[in-house]
């Protein structure tokens, strides 16, 4: 059978034939996404079923990584701080590495292509290195909030950006005026994926026993790479918070490298050291191609907590509201639209708001029932690959015709 026949069973015939609709127009188009790691994080997991999906749709779509010495990703990860708004000190050699790294890779890469999505600010300089005549094929595509960074970062970013045609943003909230035509595409997840599929209830219960965790038991679970916006210090102190008061109560924060962050080594070791020798709290580091194990996971969750203190749009929550969990989450970034207070979840702004929030929820089983249902639907809604792939066969079409005006489709 193939994909898109697959997803029709999920999400409905109409929807999947108005991608074919859609993508009949666009059939032969080259495009190439770049990134910088193929494994970890939301941008790796969304390019994963875009890239063969675009192909099934006809597209010629491809998917490139670029690569630099590690002293490029502390300088990338500085960047994505800055972004978000963090103090960070960076020396004139910084910007010059990322500089130099993106001239070797525009000349590593196969970047011929009609469009080149650029995804986040790593490979932002690549067009540089192309002849002027191909500027109309480059798309900035940033998934963090960009709304308030660093000026010094920003003024650098923003230079690349006048080779840009247009760039998209994942919510109003995060963009910047930036002298190209912008869009909004909020990210989605694959219901069919190993993450987020169904799964056989032996296979959910072998994976609790593995990681230790009894299934009969509250757990409390996070998913997210070991990064300090991720506020996994805060989530240990709302357990610490409630545990008295739920004394089988369980936690299980679970991440995993990510190739482009060489700050989460540190930031789990803080999390080790904060967490003890407290058999009911798990701290897992898992390789990066646990689908299957953080699926189990999350359907095994009584409530799944998503801390953030800044958040890209927080694919972790959708994933878990698909799952059918109530998510207490940090009221910041992509969160803000997946978590509505007793529709879905609730927004918290410290770890006392989520172990109180926690709290409500773990006493009313029909509350964490009927929020999880909602959640669900609203993920079939909203947050399902078919939308995100169709926003962006628009775009497309609206940067090919842009005399058409709005698109219906
Ligand atoms: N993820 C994973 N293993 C981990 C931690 C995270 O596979 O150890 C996945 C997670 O399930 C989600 C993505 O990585 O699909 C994280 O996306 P999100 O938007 O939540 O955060 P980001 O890492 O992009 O900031």
């Amino acid at each position: 059978m193939r994909l898109l026949d697959r997803y029709e069973e999920v999400v409905g015939h109409q929807e999947v034939e108005r991608l074919r609709r859609l993508a009949e127009r666009l059939a032969g188009k080259r495009i190439v996404h770049v990134n910088s790691t193929r494994t970890g994080g939301g941008v790796a997991e969304i390019l994963g079923w875009m890239v063969p999906l675009m192909t099934e749709l006809g597209i010629d779509a491809r998917w490139e990584v670029i690569n630099g010495p590690p002293e490029f990703y502390r300088v990338t990860k500085a960047f994505h701080n800055a972004l978000q708004g963090l103090p960070v000190s960076l020396r004139k050699s910084d910007f010059d590495l990322h500089y130099e790294v993106n001239r070797e890779n525009a000349s590593r890469l196969n970047l011929e292509a009609d469009i080149v999505f650029v995804h986040d600010p790593q490979p932002i300089y690549l067009p540089e290195f192309t002849p002027p005549d191909q500027v109309g094929r480059w798309i900035w595509r940033c998934h963090i909030d960009a709304s308030r960074p660093d000026r010094g970062v920003w003024k650098y970013l923003e230079t690349a950006m006048s080779r840009y045609r247009a760039a998209i943003f994942s919510l109003a909230a995060f963009a910047r005026p930036m002298g190209v035509p912008m869009f909004l595409i909020m990210p989605a997840i694959d219901p069919l994926s190993e993450k987020n599929c169904a799964m056989p209830e032996a296979e959910r219960l072998e994976t609790l026993a593995r990681f230790g965790i009894d299934p009969d038991r509250p757990l409390l679970l996070q998913v997210s790479r070991f990064d300090r916006f991720k506020d996994p210090l805060g989530v240990i102190e709302a357990y610490h918070l409630l545990k008295p008061y739920y004394p089988t109560m369980q936690l299980a924060l679970v991440g995993g490298p990510a190739d482009d962050d060489p700050e989460g080594a540190e930031v789990l070791r803080e999390v080790q050291d904060r967490a003890g020798g407290d058999a009911d709290l798990r701290v897992l580091l898992l390789p990066p191609d646990s689908h299957r194990a953080i699926n189990a996971l999350q359907r095994s969750a009584t409530i799944v907590l998503q801390k953030s203190l800044k958040e890209g749009f927080g694919l972790t929550v959708t994933e878990a509201l698909w799952k059918g969990k109530p998510v207490v989450g940090g009221a910041c970034g992509g969160i803000t639209q997946q978590v509505h207070d007793y529709h879905t979840g609730f927004l918290v702004h410290s770890p006392a708001g989520a172990a109180y929030r926690v709290h409500y929820l773990l006493r009313y089983a029909d509350k964490r029932q009927r929020m999880g249902q909602l959640g669900h639907d609203f993920v079939l809604q909203h947050f399902l690959l078919t939308r995100n792939l169709r926003d962006y066969l628009a775009m497309l079409l609206c940067l090919d015709h842009p005399e058409a005006g709005t698109l219906v489709v």
